[in-house]
């Protein structure tokens, strides 16, 4: 299937991993709306909220509030949002189901729909580095 998200999970392509288990997988997301911005996926295919298995989105939920309390431990943000997108009115760019784990700062101005644009993969990787060790 030509799907990234689904050659992230077979190893096809790289990812800064942070956490796997049987069902899910977490990684940093390589256009962060703000710094330590994570993803969360079942491993399970399914394109968006209206096809997810219940089992594949309670799994995901769970790995999403394990990734955002490492995530709080690591960078101590004044706030965050776990946020899913469906549809392209809601900037929904990669048709397999996942929560975006976005840290925020007060006054970062935060909008939907924020755009991508490449972050700095040392960064990302140092980062993702330091959220391991608060798992
Ligand atoms: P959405 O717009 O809700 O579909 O979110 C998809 C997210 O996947 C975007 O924030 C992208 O930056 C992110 N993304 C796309 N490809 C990759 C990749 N290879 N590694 C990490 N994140 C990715």
């Amino acid at each position: 299937m030509d799907c990234i998200f689904c050659k992230i999970i077979a190893a096809e392509i790289p990812c800064f991993r942070l956490y796997e288990d049987e069902d899910t997988l977490a990684f940093m997301d390589i256009n962060p709306a703000s710094e330590g911005h994570a993803l969360v996926i079942p491993k399970e295919h399914f394109p968006d909220v209206h096809v997810v298995s219940d089992a594949a989105i309670a799994s995901t939920v769970v790995t999403a509030k394990k990734i955002a309390s490492a995530i709080n431990k690591t960078l101590n943000p004044d706030g965050m949002n776990l946020l899913q997108c469906n549809g392209p009115a809601a900037a929904q760019s990669v048709l397999h189901f996942h929560m975006h784990v976005l840290p925020r700062r007060d006054g970062d101005e935060l909008k939907l729909n924020w755009g991508l644009a490449p972050g700095d993969m040392d960064a990302i990787g140092e980062l993702a580095e330091r959220i391991r060790e608060n798992l």
